[in-house]
This record gives structure tokens, sequence and C-alpha cells, in this order.
């Protein structure tokens, strides 16, 4: 049999990158897979302010490479590829990637994090890639001097609307609820900001494009009962995130109603050997530090079951 890992982990955020920092650091051997770039989602954020450390705040795609380069340092190994097989087994647990590649291990952290959700109307799956975004620190540069909406009442929506006024003046925010969920710091400065103009208690019904890219959007505001068009050329879809592709967990997790793994205060899932951390988890505040916080108590419920396993 090939090598058996004290601990897999399966994701490459913050949360599995620190988990495999605390573990490599504390003499397990370590390996981290992840499906594309180190990272997760703050590879998307142009700028995180609130992780301490960084008094100056850093762009989420350094601190990404900083963490990823901290838990290399102590020997975490990582692998760029997708784990989609899981399977019991007397020492531990096998999983497998998508060439059916198989790799054991005792333990296994899962730090999948979150995917960006979706809005379900018509034209959104139409014009993704021709003006329909989940990303403004990608694609903010093409829209520069146009008119864009940024849809959501989320600390993401309203820190990527703030983003967007440094390529365009022409910013729209789009939320369906008079109040927002962001943070009450981003609220005043979007608030403040005179290039973002406010679309609140509005929904978007429908995307409409012409010659192939998007135009316009159909707009309903709920108080007022008025249906308009506001003519743009891209969209940001910054309604929150869900996590994606666990089924292969099902035999060996819970899941809550929206889908994210119901652990313990340990991480400990209904698997013994098997814990989950960072977004992924149900129920948790989802930030970068917490998503790390959750990353270092993992490994160290690792190292726990490990050391009882072995009495
Ligand atoms: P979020 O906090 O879940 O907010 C999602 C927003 O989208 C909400 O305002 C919600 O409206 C709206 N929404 C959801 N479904 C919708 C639908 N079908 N149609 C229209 N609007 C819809 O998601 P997020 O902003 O992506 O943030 C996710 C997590 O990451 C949060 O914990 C957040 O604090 C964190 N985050 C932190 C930072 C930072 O600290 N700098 C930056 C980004 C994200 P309702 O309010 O009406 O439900």
């Amino acid at each position: 049999m090939s090598q058996i890992y004290d601990v897999i982990i399966i994701g490459g955020g913050p949360a599995g990158l620190t988990a495999g920092l605390y573990a490599s650091r504390s003499h397990m051997e370590t390996l981290v897979f992840e499906g594309l770039t180190y990272g997760g989602r703050i590879t998307r954020t142009h700028w995180v302010d609130n992780y301490p450390g960084f008094p100056e705040g850093l762009g989420g795609y350094d601190l990404g490479q900083k963490i990823w380069e901290q838990s290399k340092r102590f020997g975490t190994a990582f692998q760029n590829k997708p784990i989609s097989f899981l399977e019991k087994t007397d020492f531990g647990f096998l999983v497998k990637d998508a060439e059916g590649v198989e790799y054991h291990t005792r333990t296994l952290i899962v730090a999948t994090g979150a995917e960006t959700r979706h809005l379900g109307v018509p034209g959104e799956e139409e014009y993704v890639g021709r003006g329909v975004s989940y990303c403004a620190t990608c694609d903010a540069p093409f829209y520069k001097g146009l008119n864009v909406a940024v849809v959501g009442g989320g600390d993401s929506a309203l820190s990527e609307a703030l983003y967007l006024t440094r390529f365009t003046p022409h910013v729209h925010l789009v939320h369906r609820r008079s109040e927002f969920r962001a943070t009450a710091f981003l609220v005043q400065k979007v608030t403040d900001e005179p290039l973002i103009k406010m679309h609140l208690a509005t929904v978007v019904k429908e995307i409409h494009g012409q010659n192939g890219n998007v135009a316009r959007l159909e707009l309903h505001n709920l108080e007022t009962k008025e249906t308009y068009d506001l003519p743009i050329d891209g969209v940001f879809l910054l309604i929150g995130y869900e996590p994606q592709g666990l089924d292969f967990l099902t035999p060996f997790v819970d899941f809550d109603k929206q889908g994210f793994i119901e652990t313990d205060h340990e991480l400990r899932t209904k698997t013994p050997g098997l814990f989950a951390a960072g977004d992924v988890r149900s129920g948790r505040f989802r930030q970068v530090v917490t998503a790390s916080s959750d990353g270092a108590l993992a490994a160290e419920e690792v190292g726990k079951y490990l050391a009882r396993a072995n009495a």
C-alpha cells in the first residue's frame, strides 16, 4: 500500500491551509488537496481589511499565498486535484482524485468552503461571462467607465460595489430589502459614496441582452410596485455562498437545510476521524479569521484523535 498520511485536508482556503500549517508543524504527515489555486474564495476578494496583523489591509490573493507559503514551510504536501470519492477503511479513509489515484489517510478534514449562489432569474445563465459575473475582483477592469450593477446586501456586495467605483463612476447597487446585512462600516462607506446609486427593496426580474451581451436589468421595486429598466453593461451577482460538490460525503456526515456540514464544537462530524472546518461548516460566522481559527482547531482535534488511537 502507498503512504498513509496522518491527515488529508480537502480544500485549500484559509481553513484548509491553516489546518495544514498546524498539522505539519505538529509533525503530522499532511496532504492538502485543492482544485485550482490556493487561498480559496479570498483570492476573489480584492482587499481584506479585517485580518489581524495587517494594519493597512492586504489583497485577498496575497493573503492566500502567504498562508500557503507558511503551511508549505512546515512540510505540508499539496495536490491540485479535486477529490470526489471517499471510503472508510480499517485504518482510516481512502480518497480518490478524478483520475482514480488512491490516497490513504488516518484522518480527514473537509474544508471545501462554499461557492457563489446563483440568482436563478431568466438571462443569468445565458449571459455568464458576457456581462454576468460573480467576481468583481476578477472582472472589474473590463468595465472601465461603463454602467454596472451589483446585486446583494451583504459584505461581498457592498465591498465589491466600492471596489467597482475605482473603475467606473456608474455603479448601481440592487438589494431586495431596505436594510443591509453587511457590517455597519461598509454600509456607512457605501451610503457616503456618491458614485453608487441605490435601488433598495428592489429585485431583479430578468437580465436582458443585446447582440449577445448584457444590456439591461428588468427591476421591480417591492414597495412602489414599479417595474423599470436599468441599462447596464455588466452585473455582479454577489448574493452569498453555498457548499457544492459534497455528494460523496453523504454517508459520512449530516448536512443542515442549506447543505452545510454539521459538526460539534470540536469540529467532529458523525464519522470518527472525519472533521469539517471553515465555511463548509454549518452555523458559523464566515470570515477569513474564523476560517483560519477553524483550521487550527481541526488540526488540534486531529492530533488528539490520533493520540487516543495510538494509546
Ligand atoms: P451574505 O452575508 O449571505 O449576504 C447575501 C446577500 O445577498 C444578502 O443581503 C441577501 O439578502 C442577498 N440575497 C441572498 N439571496 C438572494 C436572492 N435570491 N435574491 C436577492 N438577494 C439575495 O453573503 P456575502 O455578502 O457573500 O458574505 C458571506 C460571508 O462572507 C459573510 O459572513 C460575510 O461577512 C463574509 N464576508 C466578509 C467580508 C469582509 O469582512 N471584508 C467580505 C466579504 C464577505 P438578505 O439580506 O435580504 O437576506
